[in-house]
């Protein structure tokens, strides 16, 4: 628990030694009680929130107002437990209601969206909704600009998008505290004790760029990140700066590989892999040639773009966000095939 003035605290979580990265929620305590941003996986709030207010004297009782800045576990999975604690008012962004008031939305169009390059296994998915816990229902979508008017302070909702469909950011203008959650990822997220780094997660090249500059035309004197130390103004616009060098980069990555395919080195295709014969048996070579699939891109990426981890959910969103970037502008075309009778 760091007390960072003027009623705001940050709240460190037990989400470190569950998954190896470290998160840190938000409150700010005025005379009307304790307004959260995020509230963590669903046991973060006993095993984290309620000791950690309590160490700075507070109750987690007084929580009247949960702001969600967008609907994966890590950020409202304590909704439920909180719900049954203190019973606050739950906010989010509109674009991600679906998602934020039911998991198996969530987790069909999130984690299962491509299952031909990745899937969750049963022990996944089922450890996944346990993170997730109950969904209950979210009373106030907030949109781009929308105010939340607090007793000690008024806080500015910023749609970023980008890592998520309806991603928020959340700017105290007042005291300069600017909270980005999961939009500024840099080159990804050191994974503890490893040296991999979890790797940026966006779904939407161009939304995310645009959050990404949104961001760096406000003023600010700290920026917050959800799985990082807060960073004052010119190390948070750096940050902002590698997020978006890290889109250069991979979107590089994918053209050298498309390239590479094109040319018949099959750059970064993994052992096995049946690209070759998964589709279109009756086309010719040159035609095969160029057909490129998302898990050997997404593994080639995880691997040598940095130390990602090859196939991940992460690698896929970049892989996949980046080709159907280029589908929009026209630079490459999608194709479909029947699934090879062995893996159907
Ligand atoms: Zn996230």
């Amino acid at each position: 628990m760091r007390d960072l003035g003027r009623g705001w605290f940050q709240i460190t979580t037990e989400y470190l030694d569950l998954c190896g990265l470290p998160l840190y929620l938000h409150a700010f305590a005025d005379e009307d009680g304790i307004v959260l941003l995020d509230s963590g996986v669903s046991a973060t709030p006993e095993a984290s929130i309620r000791p950690e207010l309590a160490r700075a004297g507070l109750s987690i009782q007084d929580i009247h107002l949960v702001v969600n800045s967008h609907a994966h576990p890590d950020h409202m999975g304590g909704n439920a437990a909180l719900a049954a604690t203190c019973a606050p008012v739950f906010a989010g962004p509109a674009l991600e209601a679906g998602w934020l008031e039911d998991n198996d939305t969530l987790i069909d169009q999130l984690w299962n969206a491509n299952p031909d390059a990745y899937r969750l296994s049963e022990a996944q998915r089922a450890e996944l909704v346990l993170q997730l816990g109950d969904r209950p229902r979210v009373e106030r979508l907030l949109r781009d600009g929308d105010e939340i008017t607090l007793a000690g302070t008024a806080l500015e909702v910023i749609s970023t998008s980008g890592h998520s469909p309806g991603h928020l950011a959340v700017l105290d203008r007042e005291q300069g505290l600017l909270f980005t959650f999961d939009d500024v990822q840099g080159f990804g997220i050191p994974i503890a004790h490893t040296d991999m780094h979890l790797a940026p997660l966006y779904h939407d090249v161009r939304r995310y760029r645009d959050g990404l500059k949104r961001l760096n035309a406000l003023e600010f004197e700290r920026l917050l990140p959800s799985h990082g130390d807060s960073l004052d103004a010119d190390a948070g616009h750096r940050r902002i700066a590698e997020s978006l060098l890290f889109l250069d980069r991979a979107e590089e990555f994918v053209l050298d590989y498309l390239d590479g395919v094109r040319h018949g080195d099959s750059p970064g295709d993994s052992p096995g892999d049946s690209a070759g014969d998964s589709a279109g048996d009756s086309a010719g070579d040159s035609d095969r040639a160029e057909q490129v699939r998302l898990g050997p891109l997404a593994a080639a990426l995880g691997e040598q773009l940095g130390p990602y981890g090859g196939l991940n959910l992460q690698t896929m969103s970049i892989a996949k966000a980046h080709l159907d970037d280029l589908v929009r502008r026209g630079e490459v075309v999608p194709t479909f095939a029947r699934t090879p009778e062995e893996q159907r």
